[in-house]
């Protein structure tokens, strides 16, 4: 009855038993393991192409190292206001860029458009002013909501205009993946996506998420910058393990396509009582108006979710996960259906 987040979940427990059978034995250190090895292999079929991958342990470590690789430290990140990177990552992009500056791209459900960021870039060549280095989109987005193939694009166009790369935050890619009903190929490198942080743990794993490049001539760099960062685990066998696991006979899409659905009717049960969605929800985030006083009875009766107050009046957010119980959404439905009686 938790919708405050997809990480107050535990890990599936396919990644713990995935963690167990890994945990046996001895194998080279730091990365020269043979789960690592697979899981660039997995990943290079599951893109349509060779990749070099990066696994981390946290989704803010998977931006800092794709962005630093990309970016100058007298650099500028075009992203949305409501950008992971700039409002909940501790100005560590800042700091491991070595001082590049995020310039905020205002834009409707937590999405930006070239024409937006194209209004962002002033003093190009002009040694007082940052330079355009890089675009970061958010897959799927803060507000809940996705780019298409064509958005993507378009964005990669406007970044290539400008000599910028274009890094797409997946802290949920797989519940967007899920969504738009294309590959993998498809929403990001095909449509010009440099480099993609590939989360998995908000999605079932313990602690494990990677740097996914498709431009293999900032590997080198990225090696060192992952290992500057702190990141290049010893045991990094125990992380490749959890993202095999996640890849295997599908489960990271059969886990996204859960949670999508506990969304989607949530969604579709708040907006027959007249709570109507703030932002389409498409893929497992909600931020939908609920009268406060009805709000506060559900949060009463056990159910938790997040006061999104910057939304404005009655707003709130509930996000749902890869373990949402059908029975726990349609409880939560009920005591919404019987709130307004109270
Ligand atoms: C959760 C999340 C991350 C990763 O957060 P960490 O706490 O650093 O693992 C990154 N981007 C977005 C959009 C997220 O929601």
């Amino acid at each position: 009855m938790d919708f405050r987040s997809d990480n107050v979940t535990g890990a599936h427990p396919k990644i713990i038993e995935a963690i167990g059978r890994a945990n046996a034995g001895q194998v080279g250190s730091y990365g020269a393991d043979p789960w690592s090895e697979r899981v660039e292999a997995r990943l290079g079929e599951i893109f349509e192409r060779p990749v070099q991958v990066f696994p981390v342990l946290t989704g803010s470590a998977a931006n800092v190292v794709a962005l630093s690789s990309f970016v100058p430290p007298w650099g500028a990140i075009y992203c949305h206001p409501e950008a992971h990177i700039n409002v909940d990552e501790c100005g560590a992009p800042e700091l491991f860029t070595g001082g590049a500056k995020l310039v905020c791209v205002p834009g409707e459900h937590g999405k930006i458009t070239p024409a937006g960021v194209e209004g962002k870039i002033h003093g190009e060549g002009f040694v007082h002013s940052v330079q355009p280095a890089a675009i970061s989109i958010t897959q799927a987005s803060e507000c809940g909501t996705l780019y298409t193939p064509d958005e993507v694009a378009a964005l990669a166009a406007c970044a290539r205009a400008h000599k910028m790369a274009l890094h797409m935050d997946g802290a949920r890619f797989a519940n967007a993946l899920a969504a738009l009903g294309c590959t993998p190929a498809e929403i990001t490198w095909k449509a010009g996506v440099d480099v993609l942080s590939f989360g998995a743990t908000k999605n079932g794993c313990l602690a494990a998420e990677a740097v996914v490049l498709f431009r293999p001539e900032k590997a080198e760099e990225m090696a060192f910058r992952r290992k500057r960062g702190g990141h290049l685990l010893s045991k990094m066998r125990l992380v490749s393990a959890q993202l095999e696991a996640y890849l295997a006979n599908d489960l990271w899409l059969d886990n996204a396509r859960h949670a999508n659905a506990m969304a989607a009717r949530l969604a579709e049960g708040l907006a027959a009582e007249g709570c109507q969605p703030i932002h389409p929800v498409q893929a497992n985030e909600l931020f939908v108006r609920i009268p406060k006083a009805r709000a506060e009875r559900l949060q009463a009766a056990g159910f938790k979710f997040y006061d999104w107050e910057a939304l404005g009046k009655d707003a709130w957010r509930l996000v749902t996960a890869f373990d949402t119980r059908a029975a726990d959404v349609e409880a939560f439905l009920k005591a919404l259906r019987e709130s307004a009686a109270a």
